[in-house]
């Protein structure tokens, strides 16, 4: 679950890391009541979305006046910003974070995150920070370095020399790194990512963007971290199958899949690519499918109007064909939806379920295994 930079900054505040004073506004008014309370002469109004690039993309911007705080909290407020992170369609900025401005003597790049194959939290730092991390990633690769956490869960003096030399640092980074790894176990981080720490003239570090995401499954021992969730900022498609328990991920493809089982998920979109076409989703109704869950999977495919044909693919095992067939039964009849719809449906009741569909009289054109569905839903696809 990823969370707003004002709400990572006000955790890791609480976990005395330092960051710049701010506000939050979501009226031009409040902007600059926000900045005259911060006072001194220079702010930074920043775009509140769930996405990078947005100092390119011109939604951080540096005032010298409130009135260029209004001029700037207007252009901004209730558009849409596209940034290299956002796609086409861009995110609407809803809120904005009124910051101090801060004199910048360096930009660093800091975060953690879980260093999968040794199994533990790993700090990722670079002296290029301030720019993309993946194009430095690409460019220089030897500017990058990854200094991985003991199992104590401390940060050792020698882990942290070793970080503030790499990044020539002169101070002790040591109480900022061990803040920023209680914060990321204590409150089940699965990113935190500061670009860019900065120096200020006066050698202090202050993270001056704070990104930070959730893991989604400690969120039930995490209620402080729950509400911090921005539905505004999620796909709605998402949203609305999260909450029937589907596993559903909106993509930029045109073919709708309805698979049950992750693997098979994958192994569908795989094909399909493979057979020239692209999926239009990820979507794994999981075991516990009910028919309602099944006809609300319907119809979001059935009324996405990027969708031009749907491939089901169901291998029945705890998921059982008749329950798909109602559900699709159950979503045409709301939807009445004229995509064509292949439909391997085996396993589990799959005469039952076959028959369901023949008897509403569904146009439903039946292939046997995966590798005919995906040929004939590719060629049905206009
Ligand atoms: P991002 O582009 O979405 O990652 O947004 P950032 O918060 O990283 O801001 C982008 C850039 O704006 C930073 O790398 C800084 O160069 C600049 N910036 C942000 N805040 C300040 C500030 O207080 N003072 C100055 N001078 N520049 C700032
Ligand atoms: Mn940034």
């Amino acid at each position: 679950m990823n969370i707003h930079e004002y709400q990572a900054k006000s955790i890791l505040s609480d976990f005395a890391v330092p960051v710049p004073r701010g506000r939050l506004a979501t009226t031009t008014e409040a902007a600059v009541d926000g900045c005259r309370e911060l006072g001194g002469s220079v702010w930074v109004v920043k775009a509140q979305i769930h996405a990078g690039g947005r100092g390119k993309a011109g939604g951080v911007k540096v005032c010298r006046s409130p009135e260029a705080v209004a001029e700037a909290a207007g252009a901004l407020l209730g558009h849409r910003l596209v940034t290299h992170q956002t796609g086409s369609e861009g995110k609407v900025v809803n809120k904005l974070y009124i910051e101090e401005g801060l004199e910048i003597a360096h930009e660093y790049y800091l975060s953690l995150l879980i260093d999968r194959e040794q199994g533990k939290p790993a700090f990722v730092v670079s002296p290029r920070g301030g720019t993309d991390i993946e194009q430095v990633a690409a460019e220089e690769p030897a500017a990058i370095r990854s200094f991985a956490v003991d199992d104590t869960q401390t940060v050792d003096d020698t882990t942290a020399r070793a970080i503030a030399d790499f990044l020539t640092v002169p101070s002790d980074m040591r109480p900022l790194l061990q803040s920023l790894l209680d914060a990321f176990n204590q409150r089940d981080a699965a990113l935190i990512e500061l670009n860019p720490l900065v120096a200020c003239g006066d050698g202090r570090l202050v993270a001056l963007d704070a990104k930070m995401a959730i893991d989604d499954n400690a969120l039930y021992r995490q209620p402080e971290m729950a509400k911090l969730r921005d539905l505004a900022e999620e796909d709605p498609r998402e949203v609305e199958a999260a909450a029937y328990g589907l596993n559903y991920i909106a993509l930029d493809g045109t073919i709708g899949c309805m698979v049950n089982g992750a693997g098979l998920a994958m192994a569908t979109m795989d094909i399909i690519q493979r057979k020239g076409a692209k999926p239009a989703n990820f979507l794994d109704v999981g075991g516990g499918v009910t028919v309602e869950s099944a006809t609300e999977g319907f119809k979001l495919l059935l009324a996405d109007r990027h969708v031009r044909a749907v491939l089901v693919n169901i291998f029945g095992g705890i998921v059982r064909c008749d329950i798909i067939a109602n559900g699709l039964l159950a979503a045409q009849k709301i939807v009445q939806s004229q995509v064509p719809v292949v439909m391997r449906l085996v396993g589990t009741h799959e005469e039952e379920g076959q028959a369901i569909i023949r008897d509403a009289g569904i146009d439903v054109r039946w292939a046997t295994t995966l590798d005919e569905a995906a040929t004939m839903v590719v060629a049905a696809h206009p």
